[in-house]
């Protein structure tokens, strides 16, 4: 075993979703019935216009004219084309060069990693437990940076704890977990600060279409500057459910240069030697989720999703429970009762309230006292789930790690 990449010993032990899958299926095994509010995966099926598109190419694909091999490694033009239009829609000039196809952000970004050798990564604490996990894995070096309700769970560059220079920073938003998401002017300090300390932003973008507040920028590049110092990262999966069908988008911006290196031509590389593109029948079926009615069906969906964590966010705070998220994102997180851990309040919401939450530490340390709710559920499973938390706040008063 003395081979082995060490970063794996650097990992949790199972990936937080795994380990509270298990638990909850075990339960369920039983004939219990739970009430999962515990992942972002997508609860509704596919679009109408989505699943046309999919039918479509696979019988396309079973002619001889319309068979398909591989696919272009970065992605066909016809998708290109379609992302680089939403952009437009957001006021920001995206050339189809810069545009990466991809089978889903969580590998973009992690194998983004292969690009740095020895820099140093500046991760969102609570975060996306991939990014520390790529790290990892890449033996890169993690500096964490703390999210809490101080800094709004908006970390600033003013937040950092030692001086930076060519870093390599994420930046999430809105966030998972904490659900908040970047004001203009505090994204455009991120961008002046990695343009001043020749860093690179890797800028997550999955959760944008549910930005309600106009104000809040849908993309890094509404921000002046931020093509010379961000890659931005966008999924298919939390706006038209492609969780499970795979796609998403890289966009480097063609000057783009970090450690002396352009990028874009160091990505495209690494995807050659790594990577065999989406299926065209994916990419079509992406191409029709960006199409007018494509974009409605999947407003709806993103609506009720974003409505469940908004109701999800009245509930706690109307108990006077400190919380945050739910306005333009899919999660809501909360403080656990006093004296509560984020393992403990989970686990007692699942023993005793039938509901699947994620205890906050599973978004690392920082996330100690605060559990993860998500709006991923079918909105007629929304009463039965805030009247199970309700009689478990109750029955609580508040104190769960004392009294229960
Ligand atoms: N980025 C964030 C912040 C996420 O929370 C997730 C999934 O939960 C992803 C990326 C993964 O997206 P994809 O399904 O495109 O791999």
């Amino acid at each position: 075993m003395k081979t082995i990449n060490k970063g794996f010993r650097k990992l949790g032990r199972d990936y937080i979703f795994d380990e509270i899958g298990k638990k909850a299926e075990e339960k369920e095994n039983r004939g219990e019935e739970l009430i999962r509010v515990s992942t972002g995966d997508a609860v509704f099926p596919l679009g109408k216009t989505v699943t046309e598109a999919l039918v479509s190419a696979a019988a396309e694909t079973g002619t001889d004219e319309g068979f398909r091999g591989y696919p272009p490694v970065s992605g066909y033009g016809f998708l290109k084309c379609a992302i680089r239009r939403k952009y437009l829609g957001l006021r920001v000039e995206v050339k189809e060069n810069e545009i990466y196809v991809g089978n889903g952000t969580k590998s973009d970004i992690s194998g983004f990693f292969d690009l740095f050798d020895s820099a140093s990564v500046i991760v969102p604490d609570p975060g996306y437990p991939v990014y520390g996990d790529s790290c990892a894995i890449s033996g890169l070096k993690a500096e964490l940076l703390k999210g809490s309700f101080e800094n709004g769970f908006l970390p600033a560059p003013c937040d950092l704890k030692t001086p930076v220079r060519k870093a390599v920073i994420i930046l999430c938003s809105p966030a998972n977990p904490t659900g908040e998401a970047y004001p203009e002017e505090v994204l455009r300090s991120w961008v002046l600060f990695a343009i001043r300390t020749r860093s690179v932003i890797l800028f997550d973008a999955a959760y944008e279409a549910y930005i309600k507040d106009s104000t809040i920028p849908r993309s890094i590049y509404a921000v002046e500057g931020a093509s010379l110092c961000a890659v931005e990262f966008g999924s298919f999966s939390k706006s038209a459910g492609f969780t499970g069908l795979r796609c998403s988008y890289t966009i480097i911006p063609e000057n783009l240069r970090f450690g002396g290196e352009n990028l874009g031509k160091l990505w495209a590389r690494r995807q050659s030697s790594k990577f065999n593109g989406v299926p065209y029948i994916v990419q079509k079926a992406a191409e029709a989720a960006l199409s007018p009615e494509g974009r409605k069906e999947s407003e709806a969906v993103v609506g009720i999703y974003g409505n469940n964590a908004f109701e999800l966010r009245k509930a706690f705070l109307n108990r006077g429970i400190r919380c945050c998220g739910g306005v333009n994102s899919p999660y809501v997180w909360v403080a656990c009762p006093k004296n509560a851990t984020s393992a403990r309040t989970a686990d007692d919401l699942l023993n005793r309230a039938g509901v699947v939450v994620t205890p906050g530490t599973g978004f690392g340390k920082n996330g100690e006292g605060f559990i993860r709710l998500s709006g991923f559920l079918k909105p007629e499973k929304l009463p039965e789930l805030l009247g199970r938390l309700n009689s478990f706040y109750d029955r609580s008063c508040g104190f769960i790690g004392e009294d229960l």
